[in-house]
């Protein structure tokens, strides 16, 4: 029986591999080049009818990295494989070819309608800068840190962004840890080192004290018993509460599961200077002081990128928020012909959220569908008219199609809910079910939590590993070599 399972798994698999059918480009075809391979960039593609267009995917990773799981590998409750997809996985099972490109976009002029890009490998060949023209242009390419220009930031703070970024915390953690069971140590300095402290209490930062403080009591204690006692996590976040796009009640249940997680909590209080072993922070009574740290996680969101506001600089006569990036209902960039902007990037009435971005790709196909019918109904269109017999009934028919794929519908977004896991086995879940807001936190959001996940994960690969990692994690605990 597993031999049939395991031959006919393997059948299914090999015959989606590289269909030696796949359409070659057509140059009589209109150019698309999407820019990223994020959220929005693999929904879109993944979504995409490729028949009509010769498509390009411009990205600096040749992966698509699902970023809701991301906190989970920097304790190793999750490797890093498990939750990232290659974008050819994507592109090679699409009707006609895809070209993809490992390469970060320098600049998009949207009045010669090209874009610039370059290889950022270290191994450099001959050809490292190439402009190429687009009829097309999916702007994808999501967000950077937000560091609000404070010194010290990007020299002393690790992010959580970027796979490589959990990693870079990964090592941090047992830097710290090794250091301070280091024979020797002194006692403030172990107390330093053991000192996790987390800015900006968004779901990044409340999700990553989360998954730190599980570490902590599932393997720290057992692995290191001679300084996991000293470990301390401290969250800080400018606001008066953490979570503000949560309910109230979910607050109040994040605050006080820390609380019992001895997480603590600094409301009110702004992180004004980072320096290499501590934090500068004022507090509500604009008192100043120092926090000595080991590893400091920076979480306070999002801002736009140098090429987003590059492009902004290009169009400022529409393009005026910093924010981020304008587009109409139908997602088309104001002031620029052929572009169309989603997910981080955009600058809309909506939360930068994985959510928002893949609701809009999946919206962006169905748009480019439409766009695709159009061209092919104006050419049939074309050639009935230059014919003499031509049927007038088919004419007006055709008409008639070429209207309706004309006739595009606004993108909606359909909110899903919001979840976060906060440690020790629970999660929040904020749903809008029953024509109101479900608010849920304890052990069976935190099942919740796991199956939409998993569920939303893109393939059965990545379904499998994490699936793997969990149960892994339940009954070896996490692995603590670098
Ligand atoms: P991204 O997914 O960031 O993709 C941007 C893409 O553009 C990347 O592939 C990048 O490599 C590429 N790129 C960058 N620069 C260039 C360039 N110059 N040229 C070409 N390509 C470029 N949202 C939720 O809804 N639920 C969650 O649970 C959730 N959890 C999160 C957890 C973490 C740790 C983080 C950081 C975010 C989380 N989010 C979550 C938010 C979500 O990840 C983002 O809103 C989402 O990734 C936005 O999608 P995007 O396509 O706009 O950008
Ligand atoms: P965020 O913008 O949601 O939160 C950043 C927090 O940092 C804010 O509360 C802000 O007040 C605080 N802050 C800013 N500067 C500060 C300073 N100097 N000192 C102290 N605190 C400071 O950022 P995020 O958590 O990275 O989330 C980014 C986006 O991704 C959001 O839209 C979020 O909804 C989404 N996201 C969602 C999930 C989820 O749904 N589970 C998880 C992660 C991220």
């Amino acid at each position: 029986l597993i031999l049939t399972a395991t031959g006919a798994f393997l059948y299914v698999t090999q015959a989606q591999n590289n269909p030696p059918d796949q359409l070659d480009a057509d140059p009589t075809k209109p150019t698309l080049v999407v820019l990223g391979s994020g959220w929005g960039a693999t929904s879109f593609l993944k979504s995409l009818d490729t028949d009509d267009f010769n498509v390009v995917v411009i990205s600096p990773r040749n992966y698509f990295l699902f970023t809701p799981l991301l906190p989970s590998v920097t304790v190793g409750t999750l490797e890093p494989r498990s939750i990232i997809q290659p974008t050819r996985y994507i592109t090679r099972h699409k009707k006609r070819k895809v070209s993809v490109y490992e390469a970060e976009a320098k600049e998009v002029d949207p009045t010669k309608k090209t874009v610039t890009f370059q290889d950022i490998s270290d191994v450099k060949g001959a050809a490292t800068d190439v402009t190429i023209n687009y009829d097309y242009l999916v702007y994808a390419v999501g967000c950077e840190n937000q560091t609000f220009g404070i010194k010290g930031v990007n020299e002393h703070a690790c992010f959580l962004k970027e796979l490589g970024d959990a990693d870079k915390v990964r090592q941090k953690i047992m830097d710290c840890i090794e250091t301070a069971a280091f024979k020797g140590q002194s006692e403030e300095e172990i107390d330093r080192l053991m000192h996790m402290v987390v800015v900006g209490g968004g779901p990044t930062g409340v999700e990553y004290a989360g998954e730190l403080h599980d570490f902590l009591i599932d393997d720290l204690k057992k692995w290191y018993p001679e300084v996991a006692d000293r470990l301390r996590i401290t969250l800080i976040e400018a606001l008066p509460n953490v979570l503000p796009a949560f309910s109230k009640q979910l607050i109040q249940y994040t605050e006080s599961t820390f609380k019992e997680n001895r997480i603590d909590v600094l409301t009110r209080t702004m992180v004004k200077d980072v320096k290499e072993k501590a934090v500068v922070v004022q507090d509500a009574n604009k008192e100043i002081r120092e926090i000595p740290y080991g590893l400091l996680v920076w979480a306070t969101g999002n801002t736009s990128r140098q090429i987003t506001r590059d492009l902004m600089g290009k169009l400022t006569q529409v393009q005026t928020q910093r924010r981020g990036l304008l587009v109409d209902d139908y997602l088309s960039l104001l002031g620029a012909d052929g572009v169309y902007a989603v997910g981080d990037c955009t600058a809309t009435s909506y939360a930068p959220t994985a959510q928002v971005a893949s609701q809009q790709g999946i919206y962006l196909a169905s748009v480019f569908h439409k766009l695709g019918q159009k061209a092919k109904l104006e050419q049939q269109l074309t050639q009935l008219r230059a014919q003499p017999s031509a049927d007038p009934a088919e004419i007006e028919a055709t008409v008639k199609k070429l209207n309706r794929a004309a006739k595009l519908t606004p993108f909606h977004y359909s909110h899903q809910g919001s979840l976060a896991y906060i440690g020790s086995e629970k999660a929040i879940a904020d749903l809008p079910l029953f024509n109101g807001n479900v608010a849920s936190g304890g052990g069976a959001a935190m099942l919740f939590w796991r199956s939409a996940y998993v569920s939303t994960l893109y393939s059965v690969r990545n379904r499998t590993m994490v699936l793997a990692d969990w149960a892994k994690v339940r009954i070896f605990g996490r692995d603590v070599s670098r």
